[in-house]
């Protein structure tokens, strides 16, 4: 798919034209290399929206390469508790470390070494070059998708290699030398704030006169997402264990893999045949190394994480002896105001709340038997 010169200078012109008028007031707008990067990072699966308090707060604590780099990877994920997709924070953290040990701190603007930076491929690159550094390199993201799959007419599963060629194809010859950073952005809010997934607004788009898809009887038609994998369930149990000093232990994931590095109360995944409440006694041994007893389930939630949905269990509960099996992860006992200190998942975020509430419940002597709760992703 080969656009001619003049189509690619009539598309850019109207798109950086649109652009400058209709661009959202973002805060990594105009921001450095290393602001670039971590708003690319986060802007990853998760919404401007989400995205754009965590991003305030990461940093004003880690305004710099260098101070990302030499914090630790607790705290940099204490600050990340609640964005999901950890691997992209300790991915973060370790390339802020080697940009700093071998770039003296600044981002490097050279297309092999920013991708050979963990958690850097090639669209994040083309991100941070064009954006920070003016370089003419391309991007493709989900709207990018949407919107060249719409005006090429790109029929067939996005996703196929042949198309992915296709589309970073376009994407390259698309990208002007002048405002590259511009353009890119552009196509990326052009497909969050026009050509919409549902419901585009050709009316009011600057590439109507070039999209193959906006002069169709149904513009969504393009681009063909096949359908979701069907939802996975599957049932989790984690025990909530209180000493007699009131503290409770948290225990942390292994660095790698799914919630990595966060801290959680002590869980298992319930397995064929096996009640909840059992599954509880079975944490607590395997996990967090205590025989334990279950006093009440305080909380029934519902999440989903890709194509698993998660309900997951929570059970107060009491150490009665040390396990005779050695426990594999790290715990600590702590006291419920520390709480709020350690980074945990989405879910047990949740039961955190569910504890907490169940103290100031304790305190009032109003003690609900069960709590449900159903958060919102
Ligand atoms: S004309 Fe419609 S379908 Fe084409 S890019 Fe614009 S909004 Fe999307």
């Amino acid at each position: 798919m080969n656009p001619t010169q003049e189509t690619r200078d009539k598309i850019a012109v109207a798109l950086l034209a649109w652009f400058q008028r209709h661009k959202r007031d973002l805060p990594w707008r105009g921001a450095t290399p290393y602001g670039v990067w971590v708003s690319e990072i986060m802007l990853q699966q998760t919404q401007v929206v989400t995205v754009i308090p965590f991003y305030l707060r990461f940093m004003e604590r880690f305004p710099t390469v260098t101070a990302l780099a030499e914090a630790s990877i607790e705290e940099v994920l204490t600050y990340w508790a609640g964005l999901g997709y950890y691997a992209r924070a300790r991915n973060l953290h370790r390339a802020a470390q080697r940009v700093a040990e071998e770039f003296g701190g600044v981002v490097p603007s050279d297309p092999v070494d920013i991708e050979s930076l963990p958690g850097i491929g090639r669209y994040t690159a083309g991100a941070i070059l064009s954006i920070a550094y003016s370089v003419p390199r391309p991007i493709v993201d989900a709207n990018v998708i949407r919107v060249l799959s719409r005006v090429f007419g790109i029929t067939g599963d996005p996703k196929s290699s042949v198309n992915q060629d296709t589309l970073w194809g376009l994407a390259e010859q698309l990208v002007p030398k002048v405002n590259p950073g511009d353009f890119n952005q552009g196509l990326m809010e052009l497909g969050a704030l026009v050509c919409e997934p549902v419901e585009p607004r050709c009316d009011t788009c600057p590439l109507l006169t070039f999209c193959v898809a906006g002069h169709s009887p149904d513009p969504t038609a393009l681009p063909e997402i096949p359908p979701r994998k069907t939802a996975v369930s599957v049932t989790h149990v984690s025990v909530l264990i209180r000493n007699e000093k009131g503290e409770l232990l948290l225990t942390q994931r292994p660095l790698h893999g799914l919630w990595g590095g966060l801290w959680e109360f002590p869980r298992v995944i319930l397995r064929v045949g096996e009640t909840p409440q059992e599954a509880g006694l079975r944490a607590g041994r395997e996990v967090a190394g205590y025989e334990i007893s279950l006093s009440k389930q305080i909380a029934k939630i519902k999440h989903s994480v890709t194509h698993h949905r998660i309900t997951l269990y929570g059970f107060l509960a009491s150490p009665l002896d040390i396990s005779p099996l050695e426990h594999p992860h790290r715990v600590l006992w702590i006291l419920p105001s520390e709480l709020d200190r350690y980074a945990l998942s989405a879910p047990q975020v949740l039961l955190r709340n569910a504890i907490q509430m169940l103290l100031v419940e304790e305190k009032q002597g109003t003690v609900q038997p069960i709590l449900d709760f159903m958060p919102q992703d």
